[in-house]
C-alpha cells in the first residue's frame, strides 16, 4: 500500500505539473482525482515522461505488462517480460524490439496498434503524445474480437479452399486450374519463358463405372490423381477438369518434357493400378505448347484436338498438338 501510495504521490506531481496555470487553484484537487480516477479504472493507463520514465501506471497496467517495483522506465519493463515470459510478445530480441518499439513512440500525436500478450490476449493500444514528449498510452482489450476475427480467417480460408478444390479427388477444380492457365499464359508472355498444357483423359471409363460400378469408378479417380500427383512439379498445377478428364499446366516446359511426363506417368499407373485396385486402365493424353497470342481458350482448344486424335488413334497414347497456322 504505501508502494501505491508513492506511486500515486509521483504521478499527481506529474499530472499537477503538466496541467500548469490551467487551474492554478485546483490542479492538485484536480490531478489527485484524475490520479484516483485512473487508478481505480480497469483500463490499462500508463504515463510516460519524454525519456521514457514511467510516470504513472495504473493497477490494471501493471498487471498487464508484468512490471515490476522497481521499472523505472519502458525498457525496464520490455526486458521484464521477456525474461520471465509474462507480458507482451516480443517478435524480435528484446534490445532490437525496443529500438523498433522506441523509434515509433512519439511520432504521431495519436497513433493506435495491436498487442498480443504471452497468455493469448489482444490489446488495442492508443498512444497519445501530449506536450513535450509526454505520452499517454491507453490499452483497450479486444481479445474477444481478435478471436472471432480469427474464426472468420479460418472460415474464409476454409471455404477459400473448398471453392478450387475438387472433392474427390482433392486435386484443384476447373475453376482454379483455368484461372491458373490464365495467370501462367500471362507470366510466359510477358517473360517469353515456355509453357505446355497437357488434358488426359481415362479410356472407356463408362465401361469401368458400368461394369464394376460407380464407387470403383471414383477409386479409379483417385487413384489416377493420387500416382499423378507424385510425379508432377512443384511448379506445376494439376486440377480435374471435368469427369475423368484432367489438366496439368507445366511452365517453363516445352512439348518434348511434358512427353516425357505423360510417358512416366503411363508407366506407373501401368505399373500400380493392378496391385492397388485389382484391374489395370489407360489414358489418352492431348500436349499442346503456348504459341504467340495464345489465349486460355486457344491453347486448351489444341490440347483438346491432341487428345481427340489420341483417341482415335487406339487410346492409350499421347498426341502433340500443331501450332496454330499463321
Ligand atoms: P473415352 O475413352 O472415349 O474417353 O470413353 P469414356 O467411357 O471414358 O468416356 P465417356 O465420356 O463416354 O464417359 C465418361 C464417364 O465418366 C461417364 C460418366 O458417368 C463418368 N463419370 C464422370 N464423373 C464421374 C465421377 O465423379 N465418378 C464416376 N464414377 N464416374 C464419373
Ligand atoms: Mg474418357
Ligand atoms: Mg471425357
Amino acid at each position: 500500500m504505501a508502494q501505491g501510495k508513492s506511486r500515486e504521490g509521483a504521478a499527481v506531481d506529474a499530472l499537477a505539473g503538466g496541467l500548469g496555470d490551467l487551474a492554478s487553484v485546483h490542479s492538485s484537487q484536480l490531478a489527485r482525482l484524475m490520479t484516483l480516477g485512473f487508478e481505480a479504472c480497469s483500463v490499462p493507463v500508463a504515463l510516460f515522461a519524454p525519456d521514457d520514465t514511467i510516470a504513472f501506471a495504473n493497477d490494471a497496467y501493471r498487471a498487464l505488462m508484468n512490471v515490476p517495483d522497481d521499472a523505472r522506465t519502458f525498457g525496464d519493463v520490455v526486458r521484464h517480460a521477456h525474461r520471465t515470459g509474462r507480458g507482451p510478445v516480443l517478435s524480435m530480441e528484446p534490445e532490437a524490439w525496443l529500438a523498433m518499439a522506441t523509434s515509433r513512440r512519439r511520432v504521431r500525436e495519436v497513433r493506435s496498434f495491436e498487442v498480443d500478450f504471452l497468455d493469448g490476449s489482444w490489446f488495442m493500444v492508443t498512444e497519445s503524445c501530449v506536450e513535450g514528449g509526454w505520452i499517454w498510452d491507453f490499452y483497450t482489450d479486444i481479445t474477444s474480437l481478435k478471436s472471432k476475427e480469427q474464426t472468420l480467417l479460418v472460415a474464409r480460408d476454409t471455404a477459400l479452399r473448398h471453392a478450387d478444390t475438387d472433392p474427390l479427388t482433392g486435386l484443384y477444380n476447373r475453376r482454379y486450374g483455368v484461372s491458373e492457365l490464365d495467370h501462367r499464359i500471362g507470366v510466359a508472355a510477358r517473360r517469353g519463358g515456355e509453357l505446355s498444357v497437357v488434358l488426359m483423359d481415362l479410356d472407356h471409363f463408362k465401361v469401368i463405372n458400368d461394369t464394376r460400378g460407380h464407387l470403383a469408378g471414383d477409386d479409379v479417380l483417385t487413384h489416377f490423381a493420387a500416382e499423378v500427383g507424385q510425379l508432377v512439379r512443384r511448379a506445376d498445377t494439376f486440377a480435374r477438369y471435368g469427369g475423368e478428364e484432367f489438366l496439368l499446366i507445366m511452365p517453363d516446359a516445352g512439348e518434348r518434357e511434358a512427353q516425357a511426363v505423360i510417358e512416366r506417368v503411363r508407366q506407373r499407373i501401368a505399373g500400380s493400378a493392378l496391385e492397388k485396385l485389382g484391374h489395370g486402365y489407360s489414358f489418352s493424353a492431348g500436349i499442346a505448347r503456348m504459341c504467340d497470342g495464345d489465349d486460355v481458350q486457344s491453347l486448351l482448344r489444341r490440347a483438346d484436338e491432341a487428345l481427340y486424335a489420341a483417341k482415335a488413334a487406339g487410346r492409350n497414347c499421347s498426341r502433340v498438338a500443331e501450332p496454330p497456322s499463321a
